[in-house]
């Protein structure tokens, strides 16, 4: 029998919360996307954060109600510590890493630029001196592991989005308390499954050039990417639990059934006419996607302004 498939594509929750429509829209459209061209999905709980962690249960359950099935069993991040370990330790090895002491507020009242994304890397520990490196380590705060910048920007592409290109600033690899970062286990864990198509909130675009180059420094080929843009609340921010009735439970609780959830969530996408994920998956035409902010209240349900 043959093994070849036609790629892998995932849906990465991180479970520190119920998953409230824009993810469950999110989770819909990765599966979709992987199952019509194809690919094995594959479901893996973030909880690289086991302080923050606990809701994956209730995560799976409700992408289970919808519909959305996967392939092998689910992956945990928290299993996969020494997968990071060897992996930082080769870049490091490779000299493609330096050692950051910075604290978030150094690097926040470094950056000064009005342009600049909030996490753009001042540079501040990047060519410390012997001496100046000592000090610091002696100072006593413990360092973060980055990866040294690449100043040309990188290209990723993107079905939605097309070409997006951004610098790649100096990832971080390892927290300074010694936990593997979220950037590192991400581009790990994708290149063990073999993901090619990577299906995620559009929050995450910024970061992908940089997961793109370190995919390829640890000798994997960059995934093709679809950053689904965020789902908005009535006051305009991203949707949150402030806003109320948004996740499966408490859309129920409000008379609402799994099946107008799934119709609501397919219309905001494009696709009228369905009532389950695989008519949607059969319908769904990423080219076709509104990609204008759509905003979701219990009572409206998914409306454009
Ligand atoms: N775990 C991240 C989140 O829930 C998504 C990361 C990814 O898909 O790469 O926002």
């Amino acid at each position: 029998m043959t093994t070849a498939t036609l790629g892998v594509g995932r849906y990465a929750p991180s479970p520190t919360g119920e998953l409230h429509v824009g993810n469950l829209r999110t989770a819909m459209v990765a599966w979709a996307l992987a199952r019509q061209s194809g690919r094995r999905f594959v479901l893996r709980v973030e909880d690289i954060d086991q302080e923050r962690s606990g809701f994956h249960e209730v995560q799976l359950r409700d992408l289970e109600e919808l519909g959305i099935d996967w392939d092998g069993p689910v992956v945990f991040q928290s299993n996969n510590f020494d997968r990071y370990r060897d992996a930082l330790a080769d870049l490091e090895r490779r000299g493609l890493t330096f050692e950051c002491y910075c604290s978030r507020r150094e690097i926040r009242e470094a950056v000064r630029a009005p342009h600049s994304p909030a996490s753009h890397y001042p540079g501040t520990c990047l060519h410390l001196s012997e001496r100046e490196r000592a000090e610091k380590k002696n100072s006593g705060r413990p360092a973060a592991i980055r990866l040294r910048p690449d100043t040309d920007p990188l290209a990723i592409s993107d079905v939605f989005h097309g070409q997006f290109s951004g610098p790649i600033d100096a990832l971080v690899l390892q927290r300074n308390d010694g936990a593997p970062a979220y950037n590192l286990a991400v581009v790990v864990d994708d290149a063990e499954a073999g993901v090619d198509q990577v299906v995620r909130g559009d929050d995450l675009l910024e970061a992908s050039p940089g997961q793109a180059k370190l995919t390829s420094l640890l000798g994997s080929t960059p995934p093709t990417y679809a950053h689904v843009p965020l789902v908005l609340g009535s006051s305009g921010a991203r949707l949150a639990k402030r806003d109320g009735a948004v996740t499966l439970a408490a859309l129920k609780e409000q008379g609402w059934s799994t099946q107008e959830l799934i119709e609501e969530m397919s219309k905001s996408l494009g696709v009228s006419d369905v009532s389950s994920v695989s008519d949607f998956m059969v319908s769904f035409n990423p080219e076709k996607m509104p990609l204008s902010a759509a905003y979701f209240t219990s009572e409206r349900g998914f409306f454009v302004l």
